[in-house]
């Protein structure tokens, strides 16, 4: 290989991942970049979306952070509220994040944040967009990549090959790359039952015109959550407060006896309503707005961590290796800081390294990233059994805790608590690559790495 930029990169998904990988391998100079995604364009969730320093840091480096925060809300603090009273248990102020971490903690909409992204692209010649593309098949793993897809969704349509010498697969949480690469390796991969699903809601400020407490509530940059036991309620402002985004977890009773391959179901609005039926009204009068009978909910999953997240020259990104619940506000963050970190490892294969080098690269990214992303994927976890907690000593402690505002350091809901912000948000996944790359590069023998098999 004469220059590492000539490489030809594919991604596979232009989800929050793809798209920052997409962004960050054309922003190093690499030349050749397609992207292919399944969905006929890039149809984002209606939902808001929790955009912390960390990935503010890198989206700044990939200049498109100034288009996505200009209709972000600077998130000031944030509020836990006992569900069934409204009771403030937890006021934690973040009036210094800036100060703090270099960026503010924001709330926004998913397709300001997918939206700027995909415009950054758009910007990049070296970048190629298939959109109605599905990955069926990864045919070969080493020296290059054989990958199959299907195009458009006519009958007949004959299905493609496409060669690769490095592909990055942001297929999300059902990926099949992750799927047939394990089970290339011999490996399972093992979904962990959370137990949880999701209703996500969006309320427009029309809506809620009539009623000056929730109208309070969408003119704050305060991050409230409502909790209970075995569920909970986020919400906060997105759109300049032109929208109150609501995010929930509940158990996921409605998946039990209907599982599909969606991971989402539809129910009807009575339904969602009963999960909530003991918050306090300004809780029900929010659930009310909805509008129509259906709502759907999503199942939440997640996975043990996965034995390698490289095979060759392939690489899995995001929600593909690390799957995450909602409640530390990581998972597009955690994936768009892979997607640096693989442009800085493979923007640091030597000219002349060949696959054996792009293989190594890869590995150093999942030596870099996997420590990290597992920490939390469980710290997530664990703040929902904290949040989630029923009548008992342990509650009672929990809001004791809750009590202390965070002046002593710590919240028991991890989101919100001080240490764990520093510890994340003062991240910068960049720095860390620069900085341990060689080293990690170094220690690597062609053929078998720690991770496993290159
Ligand atoms: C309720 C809820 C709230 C959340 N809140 C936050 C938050 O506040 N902050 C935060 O950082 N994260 C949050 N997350 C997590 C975040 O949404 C995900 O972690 C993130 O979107 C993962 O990005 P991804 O690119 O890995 O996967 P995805 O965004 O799922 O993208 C995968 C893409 O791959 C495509 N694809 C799949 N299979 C194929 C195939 N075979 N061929 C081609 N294309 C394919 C899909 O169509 C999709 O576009 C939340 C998640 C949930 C469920």
């Amino acid at each position: 290989m004469a220059d590492p930029k000539d490489l030809r990169i594919v991604i596979v998904g232009a989800g929050m991942g793809g798209l920052g990988t997409a962004l960050a391998f054309a922003k190093k100079g690499f030349k050749h970049i397609d992207v292919y995604e399944n969905a006929p364009n890039l149809g984002f969730v209606g939902a808001g979306i929790q955009m912390p320093p960390n990935v503010a840091r890198v989206l700044d480096r990939l200049g498109v952070w100034d288009e996505i925060v200009a209709e972000a809300t600077d998130v000031q603090g944030t509020s836990i509220r006992e569900g069934s009273t409204d009771e403030e248990l937890s006021h934690v102020a973040m009036p210094n994040m800036r100060e703090k971490y270099g960026y503010p903690h924001c709330t926004g909409h998913r397709a300001s944040l997918a939206g700027g992204m995909y415009a950054g692209c758009q910007r990049e010649p070296a970048i190629t967009f298939h959109f109605s593309h599905t990955l069926l098949r990864i045919d070969s793993y080493a020296p290059t990549a054989l990958l199959t897809f299907q195009p458009g969704t006519a009958p007949n349509t004959p299905s493609i090959q496409v060669r690769a010498d490095v592909v990055l697969a942001a297929d999300g949480i059902k990926s099949v790359t992750r799927t047939q690469m394990l089970a290339s390796l011999s490996l399972t991969t093992t979904e962990s039952d959370t137990g949880q699903a999701a209703y996500r809601i969006m309320l427009p400020r029309a809506a809620m015109a009539h009623d000056p407490s929730l109208l309070a509530l969408l003119d704050s940059s305060t991050v409230v959550r409502w909790i209970g036991p075995r569920r909970h309620i986020i919400a906060y402002p997105v759109s300049d407060h032109t929208i109150y985004n609501l995010s929930t977890a509940q158990p996921d009773d409605a998946f039990a006896s209907a599982t599909n391959a969606t991971y989402t179901t539809r129910g009807a609005k009575a339904q969602m309503r009963a999960v909530y039926a003991d918050f306090c009204p300004l809780v029900q009068r929010m659930l009310d707005l909805v509008p129509g009978d259906d709502v759907v909910e999503w199942k939440l999953r997640t996975y043990e961590e996965l034995a390698t997240w490289t095979r060759g020259c392939v690489a899995l990104v995001g929600d593909a290796c690390h799957p995450t619940l909602p409640h530390l506000s990581q998972g597009a963050a955690m994936a768009v800081e892979d997607a640096a970190v693989l442009a800085e490892c493979v923007g640091r294969v030597p000219v002349g390294g060949g696959p054996e080098a792009v293989a190594r690269a890869l590995k150093v990214y999942e030596m870099l990233r996997k420590p990290r992303t597992s920490e939390l994927v469980e710290l997530a976890a664990h703040s929902g059994r904290v949040l989630h907690l029923g009548e008992g000593q342990a509650r009672e402690e929990r809001d004791r805790l809750f009590r202390d505002n965070g002046r002593g350091g710590s919240v028991p809901d991890k989101w919100a608590s001080p240490d764990v912000q520093q510890m994340i948000y003062s991240h910068d996944c960049v720095k860390d690559a620069e900085e341990r790359f060689d080293e990690l590069y170094a220690g690597l023998q062609d053929g078998d790495g720690p991770a496993g098999k290159l």
